[in-house]
């Protein structure tokens, strides 16, 4: 008999849903991160009253009812709605492409002139197989909506040429021939009201939990002490990088506390253009309409990864993907092990989405149909 049912390695949404629903049903878990706080990507550090996003800006947003209305137990949700601006060559434009990014760029008031000239650029510089990101996205939206929003952007995202990405980073490009700011399509929408932290408390309410602890550096002790492994962190870590090692971008944020009451009056506001290094500003109390005197605003720089940094977006081209269908394959072989999240799985997923996966593997743990 082992002291406990579940080692849960990482503290970060899988792991924390996954404890909750586990310790629901007399499960008993422990749950370690090797960071010196709990809730992995959505942890929030209070600075000057203000819920600051240390990994991201993270708004919460499902089209799941059931997802809702799980967050819910936990935290009430403020009516925060996600309608970032893009400052392009000394402009400020609405997003996501709207009929009020249009009227800004064109003068265009009605949906079909914005419709006439989007399929004029189209037509004119896009093509039918596109073989890199500038000529698919050409292709989506033509020549304007492109080099204003997108190029510039996109190049200091992922540090290479548009020419030189692969035209599958962007499937899609919705344009909308509304006048509607709001980001998002989905039913629910909003911030946390106390910030993330409260919900991830909720979860891990009740439940052991041990921060600043590698699972790495300890290893067999720790695999000692629970009859299952629940791993979130990185999949090729937990098999020594024996087929390679995964790659990833990462970002690196500058916050500025400023002593006025509102920096830019909106809480996202992209950097177009090239001139800036980083993408965007977040200004943070805007999430949460703090009226807070003082202010912190965020710099997102995208940079090239090492180890010694976050891993924040898996880059997916074949390499990568073949490695990591080799370390899924290990991790199959292995039935104490439950892999999960966004590292384990090599994937990007939205907040919802992980804890719908978390969810679903418990389901599928103790046999529970839908
Ligand atoms: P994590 O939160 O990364 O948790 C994994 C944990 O495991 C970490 O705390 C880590 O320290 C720990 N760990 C790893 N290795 C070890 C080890 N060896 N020993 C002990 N502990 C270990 N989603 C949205 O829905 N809306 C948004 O607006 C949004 N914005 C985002 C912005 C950015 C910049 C990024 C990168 C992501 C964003 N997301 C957003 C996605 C969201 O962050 C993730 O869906 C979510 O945080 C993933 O949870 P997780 O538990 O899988 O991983």
């Amino acid at each position: 008999e082992k002291e406990y049912d579940y080692l849960v390695v990482g503290a970060g949404l899988f792991g924390s849903v996954f404890a909750h629903e586990m310790t629901k049903r007399s499960k008993k878990c422990l749950v370690i991160d090797k960071r010196n706080h709990l809730g992995g990507n959505v942890y929030c550090e209070e600075k000057e009253g203000i819920n600051v996003h240390k990994y991201g800006a993270h708004i919460f947003h499902t089209n799941d009812k059931r997802i809702w209305d799980y967050v819910n137990q936990f935290a009430s949700f403020n009516n925060y709605i996600n309608s970032p601006l893009s400052l392009s060559k000394g402009k400020l434009y609405n997003l996501p492409f709207n009929m009020n990014t249009f009227y800004q760029l064109w003068g265009t008031q009605t949906p079909q002139e914005a419709k006439a000239i989007i399929d004029e650029q189209v037509a004119k510089y896009g093509t039918k197989s596109p073989k890199n990101l500038e000529e698919q996205a050409l292709s989506l939206v033509g020549k304007d909506i492109y080099e204003t929003f997108i190029k510039e952007y996109t190049e200091k995202q992922w540090g290479k040429k548009a020419t030189e990405l692969p035209a599958f980073i962007i499937k899609r490009l919705p344009v909308r021939y509304t006048y509607n700011n709001n980001y998002f399509n989905d039913r629910y929408q909003g911030i946390p009201i106390g910030g993330y932290n409260t919900i991830i408390n909720g979860l891990l309410k009740g439940i052991e939990t041990k921060t600043n602890v590698d699972f790495f550096k300890e290893r067999e002790q720790l695999e000692g002490l629970a009859d299952k492994i629940v791993y979130t962190g990185k999949i090729d870590e937990f098999f020594d990088y024996k087929h390679g090692q995964l790659e990833y971008r990462s970002l690196r944020f500058e916050n500025e506390l400023h002593a006025i009451e509102n920096y830019q009056g909106n809480a996202v506001v992209n950097y177009n253009d090239s001139s800036f290094a980083f993408t965007r500003i977040i200004e943070h109390k805007h999430f949460e309409f703090g009226k807070q005197s003082k202010t912190i605003i965020t710099k997102e720089y995208p940079e090239a990864w090492d180890p010694s940094k976050e891993a924040y977006y898996p880059i997916n081209n074949d390499k990568n993907q073949g490695v990591y269908q080799e370390y899924k394959k290990e991790s199959q072989k292995l039935s104490n092990v439950i892999f999960g999240g966004r590292l384990a799985e090599y994937r990007y997923y939205d907040m919802h989405q992980i804890i719908a996966s978390s969810l679903t593997k418990v389901e599928e743990i103790l046999g529970i149909e839908k």
